[in-house]
């Protein structure tokens, strides 16, 4: 048996998953922090979730970075599950407690690490438009919703979906919240300080505002547009936003390394410092690699 093979399995499972820097970030905060583990991509077919989480567990995984589009998947899958995970219905991380699966969701709590500590913005009393509602969506929303903006409006291709959301969080907002739901057409005439783009578009190189059909002069002044794709992927939604008025964008890079982070913490016990892998990151990505 080889040494890497007797050590700590992890992996980020997910339909696409070549493009993942997961496997990179876990990486970092290994070395960082000491820790001996494997990290490494699982592609799953559409059909095959389950079938790929146990077949990784029969050879030994311990925990999962769930992506793109099992995040729903995983919730039902799992034994046990955080209560953030329950309360969005949707599930990022599975780690192996006591012979079964328990879920966990680190979106949220990602996102707004990233608003507090790179960003430097929070919705508390904003106007948000939050974009799509998968799996990834659902992850935010609790969070965001939590922070008490004046008004959070769900936006979806598919508006049913955008519909059932609304309704999901509306009763978790306090005084002073509104929670609603509108078709991209009809979003014409609003305008929002945070517009957070959490479709998946952006992987088919479709995210434009254009391309999604959104309504132009979506940005208040001095508005955020925030992509939760990152790198180059991000370019057509956040390109977009800046020549419509936003006045500051940001891809969510910086989410992505908040939520690894909180992963890690739950499989390894210890948190890693973030700053230095989104600035290892960054350069990596500019750099083109
Ligand atoms: P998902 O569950 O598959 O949901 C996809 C969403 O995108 C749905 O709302 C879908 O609308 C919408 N959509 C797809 N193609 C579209 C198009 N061409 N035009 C308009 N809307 C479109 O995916 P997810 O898990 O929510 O992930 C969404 C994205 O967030 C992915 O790109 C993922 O990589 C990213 N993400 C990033 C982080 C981070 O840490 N930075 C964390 C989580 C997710 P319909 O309902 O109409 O199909």
């Amino acid at each position: 048996m080889s040494h890497s093979s007797t050590l700590p399995r992890y992996a980020v499972i997910g339909h696409p998953v070549a493009h993942s820097r997961s496997p990179r970030i876990h990486a970092l905060f290994a070395a960082a922090t000491g820790q001996a583990l494997t990290y490494e991509r699982l592609p799953a077919p559409l059909d095959g979730f389950a079938r790929t989480v146990r077949e990784f567990h029969d050879a030994g995984g311990l925990g999962l970075s769930v992506t793109v589009p099992f995040k729903l998947e995983c919730l039902e899958l799992a034994a046990t599950a955080s209560e953030r995970a329950h309360s969005a219905g949707a599930a990022n991380t599975l780690a192996w407690r006591g012979g079964a699966w328990f879920a966990d969701n680190t979106d949220g709590a990602g996102l707004l690490n990233d608003f507090a500590r790179h960003v430097g913005i929070d919705d508390r009393g904003r106007d948000v438009l939050v974009l799509g509602a998968g799996g990834a969506a659902r992850g935010i929303l609790g969070p965001l919703i939590a922070q008490g903006p004046r008004r959070l409006v769900i936006a979806n291709r598919t508006p049913e979906k955008a519909a059932a959301l609304a309704q999901l969080f509306a009763g978790r907002a306090g005084r002073g919240t509104v929670v609603s739901t509108m078709p991209f057409a009809a979003l014409g005439g609003q305008r929002f300080d945070i517009v957070i783009n959490s479709t998946s578009a952006s992987l088919g190189g479709a995210a434009s505002g254009d391309a999604m059909h959104l309504p132009p002069a979506l940005f208040a002044p001095g508005a955020l547009a925030y992509d939760l794709t990152y790198g180059p992927a991000s370019a057509a939604f956040l390109g977009w936003a800046a020549r419509e008025g936003a006045a500051r964008c940001a891809d969510g890079l910086g989410m992505l390394v908040e939520q690894a982070a909180l992963q890690f913490e739950l499989w390894r016990g210890v948190l890693p410092a973030t700053d230095p892998v989104l600035a290892q990151l960054r350069a990596e990505i500019g750099a083109g690699q």
